[in-house]
Parts: C-alpha cells; structure tokens; sequence
C-alpha cells in the first residue's frame, strides 16, 4: 500500500483505487501497484452503444439494488471501421437508452428485433428468471451468498451440452494476484476450469494481475494490452485529450485543463495569469498529481502556481497540474467520485463496454469549496477510499446504496428520484468513455504492433479499465483518471485496534466487481469465438464460413498486391478494384450456382445494393438522429434482388458504391449474423 498523499501516513491496503504498479512478487497481499464481431453473451451483459447505441435497462430489482453488466459501446465506431464489425456496433443506439438505475423499463426486452437479441447480455436467460437472479444478488447483505447461489443454480439454467462446453474454457489464474478472489468467483459461476498454478499446455484465457508482460504467451487471450498502464499514466492521459482538445475543444470538453510540470511550468503561470487578468474575479484553483501516482499519493492542492512545491522532487518525479473542480455535485453535503468499469475488448476493430454498475466512493469531511484554509484537508476534497478509509467518519457498510462506498446504481436511482435526468447523464458517460479511449487508441496501436507484430504467433487481448469520473453540479461527468489496473479486491479493512487491521469481506465491492469479470470472461468465451468463425457466409448458398470468407479476402489481396499492380488507391491498403472482382465473382458463384455468370454477378449485386440500402437507411436514421428512414429511390425498372427486402434501386448507383471493397466486407461482415 501506498501512502496518502496530502496528509493521512501509513495507509493500509485500499480495496480502491488502482493496484500499485511494480515489482511486487504477488505474494504479499498488497500488489505492487477493441470493434466488434462478438454477439454477445448472455446474464448481466449488455450490448452499450457509443453515445447511442442499445443500453438496456438495469430493471431495478424492488429492494433497489442494481444488477451489473458490461455494456458494449457501439457507436460511431462502425462508421470508422466497417471492416469485421457485427450487428452489435453497427447497431447503433436504440432511441431511449436507460441508464442502469432506471427503474421503468424492463430489463428482457431487447427491443431492436434479431440484433438486438444477439447483443443481448442476457439472451440465454428468460426474462423473468433473470429478474428473479437480480433482485436475489441484490438483497443487502447477501452478495456473497447470492454469487454463490447463482453458481448453484446455473446448471440448471443451461442444457447440459452447454455446461459440459463451458467446462472446457481453461484460465490461468497464477498471475492474477489481487483481482485472484473475485476472479475465482467469477470461474466457479461460469463452471469454467481454472489452473491456479499455471499449466503446461496453453490456456484459453491468461488473468493477469498488472501488465501483459507478467507471462509470456503466444496464444490464447490475456486480460491487459501491452503499453496500457503508459498509456494511461496521467502525463501521457493529459497529452493525449489535450492533442484531441486542441483537435475537437467542445468535443472534450469533460477533462479539466492541464499542464504537463515540470517542462510546461512557464507556460502554466503565464496562463492563468493571462486568464486572471482577464477576469480578476476568476479566483481558481488547482490540483498537484504526479505522475504515474495512485490512490491519492502525494497529490496537493494549490491557489497560485507559486505554490507548486518546486522541491527537488517536482524535477526528479513528473507531474501534472489540473485545474479543480470546485463545484462537484455532493451528496449528504459530501463529495463523491465515480468508479466505473470500462472493458476493451479488442482495438482492431475497437470494441467497448461499459459495465452498468460500478462504485461511489465518498469523502468524510462535509465539502467546503477551496479556501487557503482547507485546502489541506483530504478527508474534504480527495475521494479516494485508501485515504478516506483512515478517517473516524468512514462508515464501511454491507449495504449498496449507504456507507463511504457505494454502488453508482444508487446513486443514479437517488437523483433520478430527486428528477434529476439520469438517461442524458448515462449517456454523457458512455460518451465521455468513448472518446477517451479513441484519444488513447493509437498510442495503444504502435504498443500493440510492437508487442504482437502481424504475423507472429501471440495472444490477443483485452483488459477492464477503471474510469473515475466526477460529477459537476450540473450533472456534467468530468474525466479525472484512467486506471489500467483497477481494484479488484472484494474486502475492505477494518480497524481492529489503532493501526491494526483486518480484512473482510465486502459485499458492495463483491456485487460490484464479481460482475465485472464475469461478463468480462463471458464476452471473451473462446468457445463462442469459435462458433461464430464457423458461422456461415450469407452471401453463399453453400457452406462457406466467415472464416473461409476472411481467408478469401486475404488470398486474394495478396496475391493483387503482390503482382505490384497500381490500383490507383494508395490511400487504402485494402483490396484493389481487380482483386475486388475476383472476390466479388467467386461469392456470386458460389451463391447462385446454377446461373450464367453475368447472372450470378447481377444478382449479387442486387443482394449487396438492397442490403446496403437497408444499412445505410439505418443509420441514417440512428446514427444521424433523423426520424425517418431514407426512402426509396425511384426504382428505374429494377426489381429487388433474390432474398432482398429493401427498397429497389436505380442501375446507376449499383456498380460506383460496390467499388468500395470495405463495402463488400461490411456486408459479408453483417450477414455473420443474418442482418
Ligand atoms: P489518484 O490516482 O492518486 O487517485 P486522481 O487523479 O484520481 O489520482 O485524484 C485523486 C482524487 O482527487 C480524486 O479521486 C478526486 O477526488 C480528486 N480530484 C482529482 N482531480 C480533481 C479535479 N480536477 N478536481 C476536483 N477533484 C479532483
């Protein structure tokens, strides 16, 4: 454990906060401190969309305690990446996305038809057991005996070629160090097999407990990024949303201003008083944190930049300085910050997920706005629980929605009961997510390239981020951090006697993160990766799997590339125009076998068009936010082509858009799942 920063010494561990980066052995306790083509997987999860996609509703059990699930973030995204995208991102945003402490709407109910029930987090379930699971998990107290009745009941929920495929999944969880207890949790439930001492054949999953580097892996999925704890350190956070600050201001306008110290320190102070000349009324101030600092480790409050202590440690220990934000949004006069539970799941193509609930965590003095004299005062201004918990006004309780910790869900169902608008504030949220890891993506890239070149045998990878994030009094999310190695602890301390702790369990923290990584391992289930690599191709009649799709594309894009032609689309590696027909005329073929060829080309191209149309009219509609669909263009004597339901289209237009070869993937991609 680390120490607290501005005044509390000598800290016991924190269930919060991020796990200390470094050497630690992982014995001791205390650790040193991507878009998509999975469907999604069922109880807890939810497919979320990015800033619009389907967020589904959590369905307030009537104790009103939430349920968790990862929610993936599909917005936008599949406008940037048609290439290997599923329904599930191309599926952007149902109108009324619920944040999870909505209490109306029913949390069964996809409500978007086929797709949507495929992203589902809860598909395998019927709705009303799954109700029934939720308000069980959720009865105050009763986390830890309701995780495992869960993982009683489950056999009985599923048929028994599904346990017996489930028990295949192997994970190595010798690495796992801190988040070890939560994650066997998480293995017992989902009757997964777990090798605690490593293993010597290769394992479907590797659950490390710090950074990608903690094994060496070639095969399989490992649960962190190589470069993520870089990346996310709050120097090289700060870089990236200023470059996209710069690029997009309104756009990321939810990270406070900072500067970089010691090397932006002139440019600071000639800042901010440039700003106080401007307006002398403008009476700021600002927060210390150095670099690559956790759990609140030496982060101080100033009111002028001559108070930032140039000691020699400023110079030998990185830091940044961030304007405060002095009017957050207190609740029982006290401020609070967010814990939220962000998985990537894969960066090629990007794919997010947002857990539906995730922690609160409170500080124990009444709030004051900053003044010179309680600027000091942690308990006042610092949330963080490794802090806090060393206050005499910390309150440890097993309940969610009372206490120094507790679940986001109640805080949400709280205000949305003051009327407080609680759908826009989740969907600020998921937005604010959303953008923050696009502003880390290629940083995240050139490690991952370097890491895991193309080519060469290795894992891929995913990993859950901790976003904190404060809420202003306007209800505005602002960014604080992101933790590449969040918490996963699953018991809090307890002071026995001055300075003597012990540890014991704590339920908010199990409902909370048990969740977390339950839906995580479910969402990378390698055995339903395999399914859908053995789904088949829409596009053809006979049994051509997606895969042997992806193996056609890549064949002929080689064999095209390698013959040195210029394709005149230098800008895109992707296929050229000749390549594109090959491809092009072997699906035709393969799918209408008995025509003439030209025949066979037409009719695919009619197939294509009225699917494209079909795609592009929804998001038209979803993505743009108009209310209609795109309606029809005059048919000109087409009619609609075998197996098309969308509106017919003019001869012009057909060949021109099926140039794109990203288009045609877009398609074959689509169809995975029958769209
Ligand atoms: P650490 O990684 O050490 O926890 P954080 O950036 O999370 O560092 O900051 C610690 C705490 O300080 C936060 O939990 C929050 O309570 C407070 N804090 C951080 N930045 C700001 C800010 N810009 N405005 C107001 N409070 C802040």
């Amino acid at each position: 454990m680390e120490p607290a920063g501005m005044e509390p010494a000598g800290l016991g561990t924190g269930t919060e906060g991020t796990e200390p980066a470094g050497t630690g052995t992982g014995t001791e306790g205390i650790e040193p401190a991507g878009m998509g083509t999975e469907a999604m997987e069922p109880a807890g999860l939810e497919p979320a969309g990015l800033g619009t996609a389907g967020i589904e509703p959590a369905g307030m059990g009537a104790n009103g305690i939430e349920p968790t699930g990862l929610e993936p973030a599909g917005l936008g995204i599949a406008e940037k990446e048609p290439a290997g995208l599923e329904p599930a991102e191309m599926e952007p945003a149902r109108e009324a996305e619920e944040p999870p402490g909505s209490p109306a709407l029913p949390a069964e109910a996809p409500q978007d038809g086929p797709p949507a029930a495929a992203l589902s987090g809860e598909g395998a379930l019927p709705g009303r057991e799954r109700e029934r699971g939720r308000r069980g998990a959720g009865a105050p107290g009763s986390a830890g005996r309701a995780a495992r009745g869960r993982a009683r009941r489950a056999p009985g929920r599923r048929s028994g070629a599904e346990s017996v495929r489930r028990a295949g999944v192997t994970v190595d969880s010798s690495k796992a160090k801190t988040s070890l207890e939560a994650l066997k949790i998480s293995l017992r439930q989902l009757r997964w097999k777990e090798f605690p001492f490593g293993r010597r054949l290769p394992c479907d999953i590797y659950w490390h407990g710090v950074s990608f580097h903690d094994s060496n892996i070639f095969s399989g999925q490992v649960n962190k990024f190589p470069g993520m704890t870089e990346t996310v350190r709050k120097i090289t956070l700060s870089r990236a949303m200023r470059t996209m600050q710069d690029l997009f201001p309104l756009e990321y306008n939810f990270y406070p201003r900072s500067w970089i110290l010691p090397e932006e320190l002139p440019l600071f102070v000639a800042e901010v008083r440039m700003m106080k000349d401007s307006n002398p009324s403008w009476k700021p101030t600002f927060i210390v944190k150095p670099d690559g600092g956790c759990q609140g480790d030496g982060i101080y409050l100033i009111k002028d930049p001559s108070d930032i202590r140039l000691t020699g440690s400023i110079q030998s220990r990185p830091a940044v300085v961030q304007e405060y934000i002095c009017k957050p949004l207190l609740m029982d006069k006290l401020k609070f910050d967010i814990r939220l539970y962000v998985l990537l799941k894969s960066l090629e193509p990007l794919e997010i997920y947002i857990a539906k609930d995730g922690l609160s965590r409170f500080c124990t003095e009444p709030y004051q706005e900053p003044t010179l004299k309680n600027l000091q005062q942690v308990f006042m201004h610092l949330t963080n629980y490794s802090l806090n918990i060393h206050s005499g006004n910390f309150i440890h309780s097993d309940s969610a929605n009372t206490g120094s910790k507790r679940t986001f869900s109640s805080i949400l169902c709280r205000l949305s009961s003051r009327g407080a608008d609680v759908k826009k504030l989740w969907s600020d949220i998921i937005s604010l997510v959303i953008k923050t890891i696009i502003a880390l993506t290629p940083e995240l890239k050139v490690y991952y390239q370097s890491d895991i070149p193309a080519g060469k045998p290795g894992p891929t990878c995913f990993q859950i981020l901790g976003f904190d994030i404060l809420l202003m009094k306007d209800l505005k999310p602002m960014l604080l951090e992101v933790n590449a190695n969040p918490s996963m602890r699953i018991e809090h301390e307890q002071e026995l006697s001055p300075g003597v702790f012990e540890h014991v369990p704590s339920p908010v923290d199990e409902k909370v993160k048990v969740a977390v990584i339950r839906d995580t391992l479910r969402l990378m289930d390698p055995q339903k990766k395999k399914r859908k690599d053995t789904q088949n191709c829409k596009l053809s009649n006979s049994n051509f799997s997606m895969a042997a799709v992806d193996i056609l594309y890549i064949d002929i894009t080689r064999r095209w590339n390698s013959m040195g032609i210029d394709h005149k689309e230098s800008s895109n590696p992707g296929m050229c125009l000749q390549a594109f027909v090959e491809a092009f005329f072997c699906l035709a073929q393969k799918k209408y076998k008995a025509l003439p060829l030209h025949k066979q080309v037409l009719s695919l191209i009619e197939l294509c068009e009225c699917r494209l149309a079909a795609v592009h009219g929804k998001r038209l509609v979803w993505g743009c936010g108009l209310a209609e669909p795109r309606r029809a263009l005059p048919a000109a004597g087409t009619a609609p082509g075998p197996g098309c339901t969308g509106p017919p289209q003019p001869h012009g237009h057909r060949v021109l858009r099926l140039q794109k070869s990203s288009q045609l993937r877009a398609l074959m991609c689509r169809d995975r799942t029958g769209s």
